[in-house]
């Protein structure tokens, strides 16, 4: 990069020589959004299935040189969108050194600034801060105070200083005027107790803060953004009027609308690099992850307002690959292939990702993630399997078969002990690459005997026993079948007719 002005009198040459541009935040970023936007390109690597949705709206906001808040359940990268504006700023800017609030060495708010400026003049050394540097970031609690967030009088800096406590060298800065000149988000807005969102409505209208009980105010220079809860952000008394009103856009960010972009998020985040165990991962199992967190954003037995977050199947996705790494170790096999049954080994990574509404609560969180589970199987097999016909595999099981596989079997020993099962090995071979390994045929096998369990054709226990779907029970009688032993007891009967 072109070398940097290192005082004063230099960075004043530089700007007057139109080298260097001066404009507010919301300026900067969107002057730098405009170029990205001539140049083409990705605007938010990273962020995946908001191309169409999410992406032109905060476009739009930035190109209106809006403070925006993003509205949305946990897990759909709110927070991941608003740290990524700092891409757009410029990626150096000259402060003063030392000063708390970044203060522009060409017009200084702070005191101690003003007194050096005129003490140094041009011969003032300047300093470069790194746009990384210019992002505050804020999790929003009851308990956060005006102090914290605006900033107080600091008695013992005006002890030590033996200075008048009006003095505006005692202030203590709060995160807002730290983040002059940069980024400042707020994480759940909502939850900041009232007094504290009048102070900020106070920023956002006059674009300065006052410190209490100092005479001076500060006249920032920020871009603000939100994130909160749709629900918490609409209910009444959460966030006052008036704020809500300074606030240009409101966008909404949603969970992946489609199963392929919902894989890429989770392969793009999954820890599944695992060093010592050649780790193929199938389609039909990364798919039946991600139905999984489908399945449960529309189950009525789980909280819809905590929503699940994309977490759940990168979470899932780590630990199934986890137990397909156990086996390998376990039985010494090279390549390690998760299974369907390795989906159910992870429970661990499902139950703890959803609240339960009471309905889930009587049936326990381990039920209803296994029941998830079962329908993202059927779901998934249907899409591999569309009007396949199992008549066969169906009835060597209702002839009396019966086998037993877990996760924690072999390949080889999978596929020696499922061999004999007539066109189960044809069906799954249908699926698995030309040439599979031992291990790939045998998640495919096991994903053939887990479909046909999850559509109920056959019948699997706890343990991993496949057998015969339980017979459908009987028809109830119609009346004219009924026998004596039907009949009311003849207590009732007598009282029936007298
Ligand atoms: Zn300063």
């Amino acid at each position: 990069m072109t070398p940097k002005a290192t005082t004063l009198g230099a960075l004043r040459k530089d700007v007057e020589a139109g080298g260097l541009a001066r404009r507010s935040v919301k300026a900067e970023i969107r002057d730098n959004l405009i170029r990205k936007l001539r140049d083409g390109g990705t605007l938010f690597p990273g962020i995946i299935g908001y191309d169409d949705s999410v992406v032109p709206q905060v476009v739009n906001a930035i190109l209106s040189r809006h403070n925006f808040i993003l509205l949305g359940l946990r897990g759909q990268a709110k927070t991941r969108i608003l740290r990524a504006l700092t891409s757009l700023l410029d990626e150096w800017l000259p402060v003063v050194p030392g000063c708390e609030i970044h203060d522009d060495p060409l017009a200084p708010l702070c005191a101690a600034c003003r007194k050096l400026t005129a003490a140094d003049g041009d011969g003032l050394p300047i300093e470069w801060l790194h746009r990384d540097q210019r992002y505050v970031e804020k999790l929003a609690t009851p308990d956060v105070t005006i102090a914290d967030m605006i900033g107080d009088l600091d008695p013992i800096k005006a002890a030590r200083a033996s200075l008048h406590l009006s003095d505006e060298m005692t202030m203590h800065y709060g995160l807002v005027p730290r983040a002059n000149r940069g980024i400042f988000a707020i994480n759940e807005l909502p939850d900041l107790a009232g007094k504290i969102q009048v102070g900020l409505f106070n920023i956002l209208q006059e674009g300065d803060v006052q410190i209490k009980g100092y005479p001076v105010r500060l006249p920032l220079d920020l871009l603000m953004v939100f994130s909160a809860n749709p629900e918490d952000y609409t209910a009444r008394g959460k966030i006052i009027t008036p704020l809500k009103d300074r606030i240009g856009s409101e966008i909404r960010t949603h969970y992946p609308a489609t199963r392929r972009h919902a894989m890429e998020i989770t392969r793009q985040e999954a820890w599944t690099e695992r060093a010592h165990a050649d780790l193929h991962v199938p389609d039909f199992v990364r798919e039946v992850v991600e139905e999984v967190a489908f399945q449960a954003r529309q189950d009525q037995k789980i909280d819809k307002r905590s929503g699940v977050s994309q977490r759940l199947p990168i979470s899932l996705l780590e630990n199934v690959v986890s137990n397909a790494e156990r086996r390998a170790l376990a039985t010494g096999e090279s390549i390690a292939v998760p299974r369907i049954t390795d989906v159910y080994a992870a429970i661990p990574a499902i139950t703890g990702k959803f609240e339960l509404e009471y309905e889930g609560e009587l049936k326990g969180a381990d039920n209803v993630a296994r029941e998830l589970i079962r329908g993202a199987v059927s779901t998934v097999f249907d899409g591999h399997f569309p009007g396949a016909d199992f008549r066969q595999i169906i009835d060597w099981f209702d002839l009396g078969g019966s086998l037993q596989v877990d996760d924690t079997l072999a390949s080889p020993e999978l596929l020696a002990r499922t061999g004999e099962v007539q066109g189960l090995h044809d069906t799954a071979r249908t699926i698995a690459q030309k040439r599979a390994a031992d291990a790939q045929l045998a998640a495919a096998v096991d994903f053939v005997l887990e479909g046909l369990y999850a559509q109920r054709k056959i019948s699997r226990s706890v343990e991993g026993q496949f057998q015969a779907a339980e017979q459908v029970k009987r028809a109830p009688r119609t009346v004219d079948q009924l026998t004596e032993r039907d009949l009311p007891l003849s207590g009732s009967k007598k009282k029936y007719y007298n």
